[in-house]
This record gives C-alpha cells, structure tokens and sequence, in this order.
C-alpha cells in the first residue's frame, strides 16, 4: 500500500539480495548541461511505470531479490566520489550483481576499479556517443569527458572496446589510433546492423568477466533527450536493448549514467529504467534456465 521511492519491486535485503541498485549521485564535473546528481532518483521513480511480470523473458521481477541499498554520499570533489565508491563497493555481497545508477559518466572508472580489485580482472564495454579519452577537460584528470581514458588505466582492465562513438576531438581519435583503442561507430551500427557490430566488439573483449557502461548520450536525442551532452545520428533504444539481452548472463554489472532529468518530459528516465529491468528480466531467466 506505502510505496518506498526504490527501485520498483527492489524490497529484499542486503544479505539475500541476488540484484543491488546503487544510486551514485555524482556531476561534480558536467561540463553542459548539469544535474545528473538527481538521475538515480528520477530513473527509480519511472521504474514504477512497468509491470513487474517481463513478458519477453517470462521473469517477474518482484519473485527476485533485489535490494537498493539508496545512494552514496558522493560530495561534490571527484576524489572523494572515486575513493567513496570503491569503498561502497567492497562492502557489497560477492553473489549479488551490481545496478549503479549515475550521476555522470567520471563514476565509472572507480567501479571498474572497486569491482576488479574485489573479484579480480574485466573487461568493459562502453556504450557511449564519445570516445572520453582525453587526457584532461576543464582543469580535471577526473573529468566525464576522461572516463574511457581513466578506465583505460586501470590494472584491473582485461579488455576494452566502445560502442556508439560518433564525437571526441581531433587528439582523442589520433590517440585511440596510436594505441590501438577499439571502438565502433554509430554509423557502423546503422550500416552493419548492431548484432554484427557487437560480434566484432565481443572480438575485442575476449574475457571471462565483463562489464558494461551505458552512457545514455549513446542513443539518439529523440529517444533519450535528458543527457549531459545529447549528440545526434545515435543508436535506437531498440539496439541497446539488444546488447543488454545478448550481454545479460555474463555481465559482472553495469552502470546507466549521464541522466539529466531536468531537462526530461519524462522519456529519458523511462527507457533508462527499462533498460535497467530488462537487464534484470534477461539474467534471471538465463539463470532459470
Ligand atoms: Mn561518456
Ligand atoms: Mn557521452
């Protein structure tokens, strides 16, 4: 009857929980548009549009034990948020698989790390409209526009590639051709269909535990408005989709960041909250089956 503003269907505890959702309301360093701090929420609160029963994967949510744990304490300095979050994540079950609702994208090369040194090496998938490589933006190593060069540092890293990608500067595309960066471009997806671009992704990423970061700016702006730096010419909703329901039964977790909702009628923070239940829908039944 009394609902709780979590995550829909999210009402198991910490120690049975087999899902965690954790909020990390974090934009300390949004370069466009600001307010991502606020994502985590609004994506909870459009979590309670969808049915619990997944019709697709026959799974209802609400027989599964999801816990949110609610949101870190971030601050508003980079160095606090990145050394908050590995500690957060240390304190997690090992059993239970991570939803990290951001914030902006900088949360993510501290949960590569927390999750590595916790259960040892990964690869990581970037979905994404920008390469984030730079060196540095805007006087900070720890900048959103940095998060693939970051996670590309971490020792924990087994693999890497992007997928999306249709923006970075002239030094960041230069400098993912002289290391050898694999990333594939929105208009590959367009042309060759998202199923064989991810096959050549997968390629790249030949590792046992894998990750995956949804930036939303990776789908177009007329599916998902309420990002930090909405770019046009994106993948649909229909292909991230896809690459959740391919990914689902070998992710060790992901994130969802770059939700502005100030800047949402609502539709941005609905399909992240899909997205979110669909990765939940499709493991489980994996699982089951
Ligand atoms: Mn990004
Ligand atoms: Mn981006």
């Amino acid at each position: 009857m009394f609902q709780r503003i979590g995550f829909a269907d999210a009402d198991s505890g910490l120690e049975e929980a087999e899902y965690v959702v954790v909020g990390l309301p974090f934009d300390g360093t949004a370069s466009f548009r600001s307010g991502s701090r606020d994502g985590p929420d609004a994506i909870r609160l459009a979590s309670f549009n969808f049915e619990s029963y997944d019709f697709q994967y026959g799974v209802d949510l609400s027989d599964l034990k999801i816990c949110d744990l609610g949101n870190m304490e971030l601050g508003a300095d980079p160095a606090y948020a990145e050394e908050t979050i590995k500690e957060g994540i240390a304190l997690l079950p090992e059993r239970a698989v991570p939803i990290f609702l951001g914030g902006e994208h900088s949360i993510t090369p501290a949960i590569v790390e927390g999750l590595g040194q916790r259960a040892g090496a990964l690869g990581v998938l970037v979905l994404d409209a920008h390469l984030d490589l730079r060196e540095e933006y805007g006087c900070t190593r720890a900048s959103h526009a940095c998060a693939s060069r970051r996670i590309l540092e971490k020792d924990v890293l087994a693999g890497y590639a992007s997928l999306g990608i249709r923006s970075g500067s002239r030094e960041e595309f230069v400098w993912a051709g002289e290391n050898g960066i694999s990333y594939f471009t929105a208009r590959q997806v367009r042309v060759e269909g998202i199923d064989a671009v991810l096959d050549r992704a997968m390629e790249k990423l030949q590792c046992e535990r894998l990750y995956l970061s949804i930036d939303l700016d990776v789908l177009d702006p007329a599916y998902a408005p309420a990002v930090g730096n909405p770019e046009p010419f994106g993948l649909s909703s229909w292909d991230v989709k896809r690459v959740i329901e391919r990914l689902a039964p070998r992710l060790v977790g992901l994130d969802i960041n770059e939700l502005t909702p100030a800047y949402d009628r609502g539709e941005t923070a609905l399909l992240a909250a899909r997205l979110a239940r669909d990765f939940i829908a499709a493991r489980a039944k994996h699982k089951i089956l």
